[in-house]
């Protein structure tokens, strides 16, 4: 999905005027380097300006449609205008035509990629007028012979032809590639962004409880990803419902957290207690002011204990055993 415009203002707004200025005044650089944290937004601001830079209707700033032909063509990656080169392991969700996106896994970029890059436009160089673009991602990870290629490349700008090399880590990028490129500087993505690209995959009670406990999207949409992760859900629902009763705690200890399964392993104990936490912060539960504030100590001194080896039974017996108690003490 390219990046929503009005959320780039708000969030990247140096980046938004940078690219604003250069599409409004037609002083495009042959190359980009957008860089930046983890889970800000650059492929999908790299997408936006390729949409840019062919879009038949831009906006007052500058920017894509995102409706005309054009700008469903290079979506789709069905412009022969447009090559993209996935992240690493990124498998692209759309099938096309065209060999070069087919690839169900992608790999760090090669030489053969820098290779493919040139011959796909070399095919393709017709009359054109408009803008070809290619877009590199994961850029920070690819090979010194990739760097060489891409080098030439850039040092013999062809007219109309524009580059966006996207990293992580700018400092992995040879100087000489850098000095050719134009450095865009990404934030960090916000709560809100986050929890919005988060919404695409699950649901905003998950979404939330993810970007409030400090997971990167990477790290929170592997666990999405996995079929514990609605078990979790559903066992921190169930159990803050019932915390005080015996019955509660023997089904977590023989449905749920079952010695030597699979749960019973410290990324689900974790995230179940992180659900709890979320729960209890945020209100959800029947609960006394006092109680939360009981209840989110013994939950923050069990995350500490965690990080230290430790039998898991033996600690999820003392949590349980600590929490109904508090929970007991409100009802009296
Ligand atoms: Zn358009």
């Amino acid at each position: 999905m390219p990046m929503n415009k009005e959320i780039l203002r708000q969030e990247q707004p140096i980046v938004y005027h940078t690219l604003s200025n250069a599409l409004k005044n037609k002083r495009l650089a042959h190359a980009y380097l957008f860089t930046g944290p983890k889970g800000s937004p650059k492929a999908e601001t790299a997408l936006l300006l390729a949409q840019s830079m062919m879009c038949q209707h831009p906006d007052a700033d500058g920017f894509a449609c995102g409706q005309c032909d054009q700008c469903k063509r290079v979506e789709q990656e069905e412009s022969l205008d447009f090559f993209w080169k996935h992240a690493i392991g990124t498998i692209p969700e759309k099938n096309t035509t065209f060999t070069h996106t087919k690839a169900k896994k992608t790999e760090r970029l090669k030489k053969q990629d820098i290779v493919n890059l040139q011959a796909f436009f070399e095919a393709t160089s017709a009359e054109k007028a408009n803008a070809r673009v290619y877009i590199l991602e994961d850029y920070d990870q690819a090979t010194q012979e990739a760097s060489n290629s891409l080098l030439k490349f850039l040092e013999e700008p062809q007219p109309g032809i524009y580059g966006i090399l996207i990293a992580d880590d700018k400092n992995m990028i040879l100087p000489t590639i850098q000095s050719r490129c134009q450095t865009v500087i990404f934030r960090p993505p916000s709560k809100a962004s986050m929890i919005q690209a988060l919404t695409e995959v699950t649901d905003r009670d998950s979404a939330e409880m993810f970007v409030e406990s400090g997971y990167t999207l990477a790290q929170a949409k592997e666990l999405i990803d996995q079929e514990a992760f609605p078990i979790i859900k559903q066992a921190a629902i169930d159990y803050s419902r019932n915390w005080d009763s015996y019955a509660e705690i023997s089904r977590m200890q023989t449905k749920i957290f079952i010695p030597k399964s699979t749960l019973m392993d410290k990324k689900w104990i974790r995230l179940w207690m992180e659900w709890l936490l979320y729960r209890i912060k945020n209100h959800k539960l029947p609960i006394a002011f006092e109680t939360e504030v009981s209840l989110q100590r013994i939950l923050v001194e069990a995350f500490d204990i965690l990080r230290a080896p430790v039998d898991l039974a033996l600690f999820l017996d003392k949590l349980y055993t600590q929490i109904r108690k508090v929970v007991l003490d409100e009802k009296r």
